[in-house]
């Protein structure tokens, strides 16, 4: 067992600690960092997408793969698309092996950071104003630790957003790489809403995903050949290649984050930074990762800090109140939304940049009645 003091140890090496490191490491910082990572390989099997490439520091900008001006979902035959204006809020995706490559390059520069790969967390205590964490190989005692493990509470109510997604190569042009199917095909059986997710980056290669809003987690196996599927009856039985899969069960519950203490911080889907009815969390986590550094390097305080402002927590709890108790109505729900909302407003709206005149918009553009009704 080696023994290791820090200034801040991370439980977790994925996503959010790594922004966290890396706005860190950027500003300047000099404190010591060590990253307990319980993979020996970082699964770098993610596309993060967001809206608005202003929406991520610039540091991280370079990184984006691709932008798409339009996206749309469609139901029963009938699409709504949304084109963003000037460029402005144009779709973006970032991929983790990328993400991964960036932050670990700087990790390897700055000798105040050790990376320890395949040490899943046994224990971690606070105690006396400060974290012992213990590991196979370690003990490491630290003034921070950022907490980004998560464990599903299976006795909150909510959904699941469960997907299993193919990267696809063909070899005949199959996809329209100007626009982003977020949504195709939307339908709902037995309380369960299923769409299409199609992410062109060329017209010979995509990244196809058949999602679910499900009451229950399901089974990779079932979701893969779900996807699968729906690949055959969209394109036919062509010849087309699996290049990469991913796969995500996303919790889509309003919770309560956790509360930080002085020196106990938590982060990404842990942390509560996951937008509850989008699954989206990327541009939260680097907002966030912002702010940290900023008064870390600055003022030598880990700021308290609300991943998901109030306001857009109370409407995504609204909303899945409202699928809870009507899932049927869900194609329709997303289609009005597209079609009755501006494509910035939209874009701000789902990436917490939305004035109170965008939330108004996403609020008129809803049904009164089932909302009214899931308000009590
Ligand atoms: C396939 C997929 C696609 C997604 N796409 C998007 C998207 O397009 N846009 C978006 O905004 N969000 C997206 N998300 C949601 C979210 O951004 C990601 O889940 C993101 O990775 C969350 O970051 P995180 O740091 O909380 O978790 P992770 O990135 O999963 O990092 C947590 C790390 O902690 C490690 N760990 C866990 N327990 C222990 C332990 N006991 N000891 C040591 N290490 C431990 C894990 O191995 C992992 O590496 C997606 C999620 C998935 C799964």
């Amino acid at each position: 067992m080696k023994h290791e003091s820090a200034d801040i140890v991370t439980l977790g090496g994925g996503m959010a600690s790594l922004s966290l490191i890396v706005a860190l490491l950027l500003r300047g910082y000099r404190g010591r960092i060590i990253i307990l990572e319980q993979l020996v390989t970082p699964n770098a099997d993610k596309t993060w997408c967001f809206w608005g490439k202003g929406s991520v520091p610039r540091y991280l900008q370079p990184l984006i793969r691709q932008q798409w001006p339009q996206w749309s979902a469609s139901h029963n035959g009938h699409e709504v698309s949304q084109s963003s204006r000037n460029g402005k809020n144009d779709y973006c995706c970032i991929l983790a092996e990328d993400f991964y490559h960036f932050a670990f390059t700087l990790v390897e520069q700055n000798d105040n950071v050790s990376f320890f790969a395949g040490q899943s967390v046994i224990d971690a205590q606070e105690q006396a104003g400060e974290v012992r964490v213990r590991s196979r190989d370690y003990d490491i005692v630290a003034q921070h630790c950022l907490d980004t493990r998560y464990q599903p509470d299976s006795s909150e109510q909510g959904f699941y957003q469960c997907f299993a997604g193919l990267w696809l190569e063909a070899d005949q042009a199959l996809f329209d790489p100007s626009k982003v199917e977020l949504m195709h095909n939307l339908e709902c059986h037995g309380g369960t809403l299923q769409f299409d997710y199609v992410l062109p980056l060329s017209s010979h290669q995509a990244l196809f995903e058949r999602t679910f809003f499900s009451p229950q987690p399901l089974l990779v196996e079932d979701l893969t050949r779900e996807t699968e599927q729906a690949i055959i009856s969209r394109y036919g039985n062509i010849d087309i290649n699996v290049q990469r899969r991913e796969q995500g069960i996303l919790p889509m519950i309003v919770t309560a984050p956790p509360v930080d203490t002085g020196c106990w911080h938590y982060a990404g889907t842990a942390g509560g930074h996951m937008r509850s009815a989008t699954g989206y969390a990327f541009v939260s986590v680097q907002r966030w990762a912002q702010v940290v550094a900023v008064n870390l390097i600055d003022h030598q305080v880990w700021p308290d800090y609300q991943p998901i402002k109030n306001r857009y927590r109370w409407m995504d709890k609204i909303f899945l109140r409202v699928l809870a108790k009507k899932m049927d109505i869900a194609p329709a729900l997303f289609m009005r939304l597209l079609e009755q909302t501006e494509s910035d407003q939209f874009a701000r709206f789902m990436t917490e940049r939305a004035s109170y005149r965008d939330l108004f918009a996403i609020i008129k553009a809803m049904p009164k009645r089932p909302f009214l009704n899931a308000l009590y």
